[in-house]
């Protein structure tokens, strides 16, 4: 081998080139019918927002129509893709609280052709309140997005895949998005607590398949915010998928500056910086979820 290959940039770039070059022959299968994700863990900060815009967009770029809710009052999902959320804007909250359909305040990406998103604007804040005194409180996304997803099917133009966006919490919003989803994507970080965390989490989806929603699955967990050079993020790697082999997703979205930089410029990965290495896995992770989809 080389010198030049043996200097670790050389190899990063060589198997970045590599996997630019796989990606090139990948299919991206579109659905026998749509895929509801929820994007869920209760902990905060592990990249559930980023996993959600990046995914989504990954998956558009590839020629498919996908739907992000954003759930989390916070609402980065909203703004990492670009869509309006000021002033009197109508979005999640509106759909929850007043039950106004999702086709008049869905807005689409203006950076990429397929991607649509149903914005968090300020007062979806308020709603895990207002939420407690309302009928059906848990189910109120399940009703709209069927109605949404049976005006689309209609129309003849299916969509392939939805994913919400949850806040870093159990409560009623994140409730809606686990009544909603199909399925759900778990985002892990690799640090100490995080096998704890997601013990957790399975247990409070076991207790609210229960009674809310039976059919719903856990079908993917992602390794976030990867860091190679330390012994932890690939302990906890090792550790979640002895636990959960068939989920874990052999991709892992490594640690990345402009990953994060990306949503200041209101961006995904995959337009901000599309040949680098965060655009690259977050390619491969939406493709290796799309091909999961076909063997089901
Ligand atoms: P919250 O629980 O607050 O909703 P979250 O689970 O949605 O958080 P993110 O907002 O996606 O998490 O990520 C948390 C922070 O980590 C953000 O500042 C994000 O830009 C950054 N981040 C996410 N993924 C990566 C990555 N792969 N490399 C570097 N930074 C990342
Ligand atoms: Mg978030």
């Amino acid at each position: 081998m080389s010198d030049a290959f043996e200097s670790p940039i050389a190899r990063q770039i060589a198997v970045l080139t590599a996997k630019k070059r796989a990606l090139k022959t990948v299919k991206t299968p579109r659905p026998a019918t749509t895929r509801i994700f929820t994007v869920s863990n209760q902990k905060g900060g592990v990249g559930k927002t980023t996993t959600t815009v990046n995914i989504a967009a990954a998956l558009a770029q590839a020629g498919l129509k996908v739907l992000v809710i954003d759930i989390d009052p916070q609402g980065n999902a909203s703004t990492a893709l670009n869509v309006d959320r000021q002033g009197d804007v109508a979005g999640t909250y509106e759909v929850l609280i007043d039950a106004v359909p999702l086709a008049d305040v869905v807005q689409t990406s203006p950076d990429i052709a397929g991607l649509e998103c149903c914005p968090a604007t300020l007062n979806l804040a308020g709603a895990e309140i207002e939420l407690v005194d309302v009928e059906q409180r848990e189910t109120r996304l399940r009703e709209a997005l069927t109605t949404y997803l049976g005006e689309r099917e209609a129309a003849s133009d299916p969509l392939d895949y939805v994913f919400i966006d949850c806040p870093p919490s159990l409560g009623l919003l994140t409730m809606n998005a686990f009544a909603a989803a199909k399925e759900v994507l778990i985002p892990i970080q690799g640090e100490y607590y995080a096998l704890e965390g997601l013990s957790q989490l399975l247990n409070s989806i076991n207790r609210l398949r229960e009674y809310l929603n039976p059919n719903l699955q856990v079908s993917a967990i992602l390794m976030t915010m990867f860091d190679r050079r330390t012994n932890l993020s690939r302990e906890v790697a090792d550790e979640v998928r002895q636990h959960f082999p068939e989920q874990t997703l052999s991709t892992v979205i490594p640690r990345s500056v402009r990953i994060s930089e990306a949503p200041s410029y209101s961006q995904t990965i995959i337009t901000y910086d599309p040949e680098g290495t965060g655009a690259v896995a977050y390619r491969e992770a939406a493709n290796e979820l799309a091909n999961q989809g076909a063997h089901r």
